[in-house]
């Protein structure tokens, strides 16, 4: 019996704090249960112990209630030690960290998802008149774009793909129709740069910078009605090329440090003197900079004369420059590895420019970091991630086909296990990558900046796309490392580690950003304590920080309860929105949010300010906070694409992959806690039964590496939005090969089993000659086989140049020609004999 009122005691408070009982209704139930269970005594044998407990539990929480006595007792003393505690922020941090809005991951922080507010969300979709330019401008760049030539012989964009890019208008996506702008959705945007990135990535970049964070954005929320009236127009008409430098050699990822800098002065300008800037900086990496006419400069102002104010150092300030103002160093080119976008330094010394070159004129000196901070989160959440999930995309296509066209030991490649794994991985990548595109898209289309998913996705997008390109060239073997024409992977490895740098490269972006910024921002209370303790300690800031104080008591002791509660039911306290088999994951990862957020609040109370040094931790907590995101992600997609059962093993692998990664980063940070024995006692708490998630079974990782081997419909939404070659170059002839191949296989299969040899591109003419005599395939089915065997083999060549290819460029050069010569190996179907020099890939 002692046992039992026990268990009903300790329950009450545990479901009390599951639940998030507000104080004041927990201290009315625990008196009326005090009061009901006094009365019940004249029945039961209710024991005295059982009834004071409540009884003191009732006065105790009633004592937390009364404001003004825990203000005496807790909150007034606690509010020094924050002081003290807290991590000091500059100015330029503190900007970046308030920067922006936060949307679904300040649920993932509560640990308590509101995940049919998320399934409410509406479903991406684009306009007619957005779907018209993918349809119509977009596609036809894309069959502008020879990867080869552009990559190789040019070194450039060739000139009608240049006046193309202008004239329709692909450098104006943000701005808005007054301005001549096509003022494209956030959705429409991405799906440009998605489709011309799987062309081509030179063409994705060059019509990427002016669509995210630069002149045209800065002007759109911050210029003077004067300088969008003039700019905007001459951007959206490509008259102006705008680029944005920010980074210099000194300060790379700690760019607020930037040495650049402007003298408040006056001096002459149109005959005029008057008071202006007068700027020397040195930048380099600046995108588009050789090209531009329209230099964005952020730099620091300072007024050693007082001529605007008191101030001396009056902070980081962006100003936009024509690019040929005397004295402006433009022009020159860096060589971005792997792709040949323009990109390159810009210098000046001493160049006065008038105070009106100023984003935003005189009053916007010094906000200049706040102006980038503020509209960094659209453009990082929609230009890179589309670049990833181009890539992703390609992998998956490409890299599906490729597996089934190639065969080795008279199999194709894709069916051997130690394929499948890396092929599922690109499959399932894809998968969860375009999700949290999609969803991340949805919130920007909502209005909202989503500072830390935008960080998030620029990460996972970048981070999943390296990833799925390096599965995609191990898969492809030596066809993917000879260099020509006919190679449609090695510009995107090489390219790779472009996007992992630029806008935050993702070490620093992991490792400090997502989780740092995260949690301040998306925390329920962090930001609330610290805007309390950072300013004057009055007794209005130590009411506030008191407020968030206990709030976030409440919040902490309620998510370790329901950390313990869930994982001692296996999660199924909790609720999921939907029913089926799928419904289990939501329910789990409601448990992994509270023990993500639990966690959190454990690590951020034993470091205190501390916990800005320990990257280590914090980008575990990264990992938790991303995988938590993207298994949001792919739940809302699978419901707004219908629940197709098809894509059931692509949402299965991503699931189970994101949980696995979700529970060993959790156990990583266990491991490493800053006071050992608490991460063990807590490890016991939030994992009582052992560790629940094993990752992607086998039969989900062959499942998945059919999808890709096949023509089916969740091959096509998992590659949907990217450019399909129908023409005769290196991803034609890939489609078109794995369309013949597949066609052809049941005709091969027959004649493997009649003949008991396996048709290949070399045996089949005798092969499909003896089927067809002995009708074991009819003429049509031969035909088949041959058409595919033929397309194979020019799939698997490679290419071959002559060996003084260098001497022919030089002189090709020196004479003002293009000789490339370009031979790839001998299609084997042929009658033709093999020509002296040449060589075939499989020998
Ligand atoms: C092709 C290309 C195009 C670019 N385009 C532009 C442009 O248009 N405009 C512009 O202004 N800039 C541009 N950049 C600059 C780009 O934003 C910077 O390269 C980037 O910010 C990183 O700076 P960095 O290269 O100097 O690396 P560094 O700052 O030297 O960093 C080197 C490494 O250290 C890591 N690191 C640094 N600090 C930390 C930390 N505290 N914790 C953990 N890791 C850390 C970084 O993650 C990185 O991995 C471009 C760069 C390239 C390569």
């Amino acid at each position: 019996m002692t046992a039992l009122f026990l268990a009903i005691l300790v329950f009450s408070l545990l479901l009390l704090a599951y639940y998030r009982i507000p104080l004041l209704i927990s201290i009315a139930i625990l008196a009326g249960l005090t009061f009901a269970f006094t009365e019940l005594r004249h029945f039961y044998p209710i024991p005295g112990w059982f009834r004071w407990s409540f009884g003191i539990m009732t006065v105790s929480l009633a004592g937390f209630a009364i404001k003004p006595l825990r203000r005496l007792f807790i909150s007034n003393r606690l509010f020094s030690l924050y002081r003290k505690v807290m991590p000091k922020l500059s100015t330029t941090e503190r900007e970046a960290l308030e920067a922006g809005t936060v949307w679904w991951d300040a649920e993932l922080f509560s640990g308590k998802p509101r995940w049919r507010r998320l399934l409410r969300q509406p479903a991406p979709s684009l306009t007619d008149a957005e779907q018209e330019f993918i349809d119509g401008p977009v596609e036809e760049l894309c069959l502008m774009l020879d990867d080869w030539e552009i990559s190789d012989e040019l070194q450039d964009l060739p000139e009608a793909v240049w006046q193309f890019i202008r004239e329709k208008g692909f450098f104006s996506m943000i701005i808005p129709k007054e301005y001549g702008g096509l003022d494209f959705s956030a959705q429409a945007n991405s799906a440009v740069v998605m489709k011309l990135a799987s062309a081509n990535l030179t063409a994705a970049v060059t019509v990427m910078v002016p669509n995210s964070l630069g002149p045209g954005e800065l002007l759109m929320h911050y210029g003077t009605e004067e300088q969008r009236k003039y700019y905007l127009p001459r951007l959206a008409s490509g008259q102006d090329i705008p680029c944005f430098a920010l980074t210099s050699p000194l300060a790379g990822s700690d760019a607020g440090a930037m040495p650049d800098r402007g003298i408040v002065c006056t001096g002459e300008y149109n005959g005029e003197q008057v008071l202006g800037l007068k700027l020397t900086w040195n930048k380099r990496y600046i995108t588009l900079a050789p090209v531009a006419t329209l230099l964005g400069l952020a730099f620091r102002v300072f007024d050693p004369d007082g001529l605007v104010g008191d101030k001396k150092d009056l902070g980081i300030t962006c100003a936009l420059i024509p690019a040929d103002t005397p004295g402006v160093e433009i022009g020159n080119r860096h060589m971005p590895v792997g792709a040949v976008f323009m990109n390159g330094p810009t210098r000046g010394t001493d160049i006065f420019i008038p105070m009106d070159w100023v984003i935003g004129g005189q009053e916007r000196i010094g906000q200049g970091w706040r102006m980038l901070m503020q509209s960094l989160a659209a453009g990082r959440a929609i230009s890179l991630p589309s670049l990833g999930v181009a890539g992703g995309k390609l992998a998956s296509m490409l890299t599906g086909a490729y597996a089934r066209i190639r065969t080795q030991f008279d199999v194709p490649i894709g069916y051997f296990g130690g394929v499948e794994e890396p092929l599922c991985r690109i499959g399932g990548r894809t998968y969860r990558m375009d999700s949290a595109r999609r969803l991340t898209l949805i919130a920007l289309d909502l209005g909202e900046k989503p500072g830390v998913l935008s960080a998030i996705n620029k990460y996972e997008q970048t981070e999943s796309n390296r990833l799925c390109i390096l599965d995609a060239m191990d898969i492809h073997g030596g066809k993917g490392i000879i260099q020509g024409p006919n190679n449609y992977l090695a510009r995107p490895y090489q390219a790779l580690p472009i996007s992992i740098t630029v806008e935050g490269a993702n070490i620093l972006t992991r490792s400090m950003i997502i989780f740092g910024q995260g949690v301040i921002r998306a925390h329920p209370c962090l930001l609330k304590e610290m805007n309390a303790v950072s300013g004057i300690a009055n007794s209005q800031a130590r009411r506030a920080f008191d407020n968030a104080l206990f709030e976030h008591i409440g919040y902490t002791i309620s998510n370790l309860v329901r950390s313990l509660l869930l994982g001692l039911t296996g999660s199924r306290m909790t609720p999921a929105p939907v029913r089926g088999p799928h419904a289990a994951w939501y329910r789990t990862l409601t448990r992994f949010s509270a023990v993500f957020a639990f966690i959190s609040d454990a690590v951020l109370v034993l470091l205190g300010g501390k916990f800005k040094f320990k990257e280590k931790l914090s980008g575990r907590l990264a990992d938790v906070l991303i995988h938590l995101y993207l298994a949001s992600a792919m739940l809302k997609r699978f419901e707004d694409d219908g629940r197709p059962a098809i894509d059931l093993p692509l949402l299965t692998w991503g699931m189970e992959d994101s949980l696995y990664q979700i529970q060993q980063s959790l156990l990583g940070v266990l491991r490493n806690f800053p006071v050992p024995v608490l991460g063990r006692l807590v490890r016991w708490l939030v994992f009582p039964f052992g560790l629940p998630c094993k990752g992607p079974s086998d039969i989900t990782v062959k499942a998945v590496a059919r999808l890709l081997l096949s023509e089916n419909e969740a091959r096509d939404r998992l590659t949907a939005g990217i450019y399909i070659s129908d023409k005769d170059d290196a991803t034609g002839r890939v489609h078109k090969a794995f369309h013949l191949v597949l066609k052809a296989a049941p005709a091969e299969q027959a004649i493997k089993n009649a003949l008991q040899e396996s048709v290949n591109f070399e045996n089949y003419e005798g092969l499909v000659r003896r089927a067809t005599e002995s009708g074991v395939i009819t003429e049509e089915q031969a035909t088949m086989v041959r058409l595919a065997q033929q397309a194979s083999a020019i799939v698997i060549a490679v290419d071959e140049f002559p060996f003084d290819r260098a001497a022919a460029v030089s002189a090709a050069a020196a004479t003002d020609t293009v000789v490339v010569q370009m031979e790839t190996a001998p299609d084997p179907g042929s009658d033709q004999e093999q020509q002296p020099g040449q060589q075939q890939e499989l020998n």
